[in-house]
């Protein structure tokens, strides 16, 4: 590894200032993805600031909702009473992802971060326009690696079927966003909140992640120097109906080849509302939309989610590979309705 230097804050306002004086530095949480990705030197930090003092690990109750600390561990958001309570689908994803030894290390803000998984991101000597931008320079980091997209025309089974095309409409990256936490927050409409250099502001969870366009490098949002305090989570009417499938290639310990969160509010058989959101798909949490606004008003019956899920496939595209991911797609948002709605 190479060497770096190593800072501890107890302050949010000494974390930000902390990173907005040096380029190249970088929060430390768990270090669970950040310390994979240094010891690969895919990436090469200057400096650490470590920001496992700050008082952002706490759960609790606000007035519309639940605040949940960018500190707090995966597996205590899991087994929050609260949350299993109120928002059951944020602890199955949280549950279905990693193992309970990264779980116990995992932070809710370094999940919102982790990088994507693709194989070719991780070799450096492998193209990759996510680790090796064209635009790539002194004021934007040097390359690391050859650029272009390996995935292209090569291993691309786990990769993205959807939101791949950029402004020239050219493939730049089809790389997909690996969490499972993220998928049941963008389902459960969840707003970000962040403290930067230039203030606080808050991001709806569904625009905080973004699709690779010209700058497959970004993978969210975030202004440099900010750093993600909480999540807040409005109360909703989901918590009896509702299903986090995760397909993957075995039981424990692998990411999602596709996954869905489908969150359902019920009068009989009729849905009132429904949320839906698939992962293992897009560059993104990929919410269904579409979907949604079919469903809503209509019977829970196999028929309409067949329907829905047709819906909710429009646009997609497979790169060779991933082919089988349109297929597994909307058999799993039928299969996961089915289990919300207890119609399986
Ligand atoms: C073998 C293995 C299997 C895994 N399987 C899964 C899986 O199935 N599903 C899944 O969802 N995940 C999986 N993961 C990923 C794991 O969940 C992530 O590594 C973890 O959530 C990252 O959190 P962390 O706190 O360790 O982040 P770190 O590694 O400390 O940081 C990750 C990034 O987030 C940034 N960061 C951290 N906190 C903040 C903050 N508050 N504000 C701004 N930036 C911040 C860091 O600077 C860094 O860039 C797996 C990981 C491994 C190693
Ligand atoms: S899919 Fe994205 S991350 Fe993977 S090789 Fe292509 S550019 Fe890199």
């Amino acid at each position: 590894m190479n060497p770096f230097q190593f800072t501890r804050v107890t302050t949010p306002k000494a974390a930000i200032s902390a990173v907005t004086k040096e380029s190249g530095t970088y929060f430390l949480a768990g270090g669970t993805n950040l310390i994979d990705l240094m010891k690969r030197e895919v990436i090469v930090p200057e400096r650490l600031v470590d920001i496992n003092k700050l008082p952002l690990a706490t759960i609790e109750k606000t007035a519309t909702g639940l605040r949940i600390g960018a500190m707090a561990k995966n597996s205590t958001v899991a087994e929050n009473e609260l949350v299993k309570k109120n928002f059951p689908l944020l602890s199955q994803a949280l549950n279905a992802g990693a193992s309970a030894q990264l779980r116990n290390m995992a932070t809710v803000g370094g999940n919102m971060m982790q990088r994507t998984r693709c194989s070719y991101f991780y070799d450096n000597t492998m193209p990759c326009n996510k680790r090796s931008p064209v635009q790539a320079g002194p004021d934007k980091g040097e390359p690391n690696g050859p650029t272009g997209c390996g995935a292209i025309g090569g291993y691309n089974r786990m990769h993205a079927i959807f939101g791949t095309e950029a402004s020239d409409r050219s493939e730049k990256c089809i790389a997909v966003h690996p969490s499972d936490m993220c998928i049941a927050l963008v389902a459960l409409d969840a707003t970000v909140n962040v403290s930067g250099p230039k203030g606080d502001r808050k991001i709806p969870f569904i625009d905080f992640h973004r699709l690779p366009g010209d700058m497959p490098q970004k993978d969210n949002t975030l202004q440099p120097g900010e750093l993600i305090m909480s999540v807040d989570l409005p109360m909703n009417s989901f918590a009896e109906n509702s299903h986090y499938l995760k397909v993957r290639d075995r039981a424990s310990y692998a990411f999602a080849l596709i996954s869905v969160g489908a969150g359902v509010s019920m009068k009989g058989n009729t849905i009132q509302d429904v949320r839906l959101a698939m992962g293992g798909v897009a560059h993104k949490p990929w919410r269904l939309t579409a979907a949604e606004q079919f469903l809503k008003g209509k019977p829970a019956t196999e028929a309409n989610f067949k329907q829905a899920a047709a819906l909710a496939m429009k646009g997609a595209k497979g790169y060779g590979e991933n082919d089988f991911k349109l297929t597994m797609a909307p058999n799993s948002i039928v299969e996961a309705l089915k289990t919300a709605t207890k119609t399986a």
